[in-house]
């Protein structure tokens, strides 16, 4: 499974400059190739490095593996098509791969090429990114935002040999509560919820302050503020998610479980119009799609099997009697045999079941559900 770690350098002032000087003189290269490339009509990655690889290596200094990646980048941009040339950035992204970059997460520290030379410079990345760092393998992007250091790392997780499981944890991913197992345990994210409605109120006081024409420094500041709040939500939001898939995929571990998902389609397509304005606002942004993720790799990386089962029908169907019912809001009735029930509780088992199925299909008399979606 390729997954993306992201690290932040730690460079001395001396190491900052050098990583710089790196970056400009690697993009300096990119532009002259690209025209190159242009006036040649030359946009392939072999005819390219035969063209230019010795010239552009005289005249920029880089390193040989330096270059070959500044070719990459070139033929890249042109591939989209080659209509107009390709400019680039002075401080844009450089990919290095193995033979410019390695890694020592022992020491928390990367050994990356610069004109100077290899340099040693430690990162950060938090828990979540020094472990996938382990599996680090391929390419690396290079990046500088605002005065930071940031590496891009491709990690390659192995598949964990899956342990023998007895039976299946659905979970229910949902804008109320953002879990609900087929236990029926609740994961909500209640101090989410707070940033959320200030972020509302926020916006909606800029949309007022625009309409009452406010002064300009004014509207600057709100919106100064509002963008310093949702950046605190991403960070807290991405806390709660990897707070949530963990405690799920240690409860499916300790008990022998396989952990089956709804595919994501379903978050917004059934619950969305559910929900009042307000309260749309307020949790529909959730990043569900890295909820889903955290909880697929924890899982893979612990060897807990993870199934994606088509949302269809799941929330739908009473786990009762497998009639269709009524959902409203967080409650669901079957017409059929009178359960009554928490929605997404009912949803959790009925993702459990047909995991279930999809698992054993010879005690299964459920496997028609998937069928029909
Ligand atoms: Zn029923």
């Amino acid at each position: 499974m390729k997954l993306t770690a992201k690290i932040k350098l730690l460079p001395t002032s001396e190491q900052a400059q050098n990583l710089l000087d790196t970056l400009v003189r690697a993009n300096q290269a990119c532009h002259a190739l690209s025209e190159i490339a242009w006036e040649n009509k030359q946009f392939k990655q072999f005819g390219l490095h035969k063209l230019a690889y010795y010239p552009i290596k005289e005249q920029f200094g880089l390193s040989a593996q330096m270059i070959v990646r500044c070719i990459a980048k070139v033929v890249d941009a042109y591939k989209l098509d080659k209509k107009s040339k390709r400019e680039f950035r002075p401080t844009g992204a450089i990919a290095y791969d193995s033979r410019i970059i390695s890694y020592k997460p022992a020491k928390n520290t990367v050994s990356i090429w610069t004109l100077t030379g290899r340099v040693a410079i430690p990162y950060i990345g938090g828990e979540h990114n020094e472990a996938l760092l382990k599996f680090q393998q391929g390419e690396s992007d290079l990046f500088y935002r605002k005065g930071k250091w940031f590496l891009l790392a491709t990690c390659d997780v192995p598949d964990e040999q899956t342990s023998e499981i007895d039976s299946i944890l659905g979970v229910d991913l949902g804008i109320v509560d953002l879990a609900t197992d087929s236990d029926g345990q609740r994961f909500t994210g209640s101090e989410i919820r707070k940033y959320r409605k200030k972020r509302a109120s926020i916006r909606a006081s800029v949309q007022a302050k625009k309409n009452a024409k406010a002064s300009k420094s004014t509207i600057k500041n709100t919106r100064r503020l509002l963008k310093r709040i949702s950046k605190r939500e991403r960070t807290t939001s991405t806390i709660i998610n990897h707070t949530i898939s963990k405690r799920l995929v240690e409860k499916a571990q300790s008990s022998n479980r396989g952990i089956a998902l709804e595919n994501l389609k379903g978050i917004r397509d059934r619950t969305v119009p559910r929900l009042r304005k307000k309260q749309r606002r307020e949790h529909s942004s959730w990043p569900f799609y890295q909820l889903r993720q955290f909880i697929t790799y924890k899982a893979q990386l612990n060897g807990v099997p993870v199934m994606v089962i088509p949302p269809a029908y799941t929330s739908k169907t009473c786990h009762e009697c497998n009639h269709l019912g009524h959902r409203s809001g967080k409650s669901f009735t079957c017409t059929n045999c009178g359960n009554c029930t928490d929605a997404d509780h009912n949803g959790a088992l009925n993702i459990a079941a047909v995991g279930a199925s999809v698992t054993w299909p010879e005690n299964s008399t459920l496997i028609c559900f998937l069928h029909r979606s």
